[in-house]
């Protein structure tokens, strides 16, 4: 028997339904690591959530397929670490601290941006 779907659209929680284990993976440092979420983060829209690498800082990728089944991605390393601290020019860009106009950054989807007054 089919029950009702368990997740709202686009969140953590469908992609995990549909699509199992999901990584993060950071191109420049050729690295990855399961996404493990915060409490609270399998019911967010996973289109407003961005990641962070904690060596370089820069962005990391949010993906449902494990990197080492990409073509050309065989080489990259599994971040074993448990709790890795968050790098400090990614502390920085959250906090605000390093915010200047028309970053991707403060990016608010077309839907959302009644809610932030803006246009
Ligand atoms: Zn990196």
């Amino acid at each position: 028997m089919v029950g009702p779907w368990p997740a709202a659209p686009y969140t953590f929680r469908a992609l995990r339904k549909t699509f199992g284990s999901m990584w993060l993976r950071c191109d420049s440092c050729r690295r990855f690591a399961p996404l493990r979420l915060p409490p609270g983060y399998l019911d967010r829209d996973y289109r407003t959530v961005s990641f962070s690498c904690s060596v370089c800082g820069g962005v990391a990728e949010h993906t449902v397929t494990h990197p080492h089944t990409e073509t050309g991605m065989d080489d990259y390393r599994e971040d074993v670490r448990e709790q890795p601290e968050r790098h400090p020019k990614a502390h920085a860009r959250i906090l605000g601290a390093d915010r200047q106009p028309g970053r991707a950054s403060e990016f608010v989807p077309p839907a959302d941006r009644h809610k932030f007054g803006r246009r």
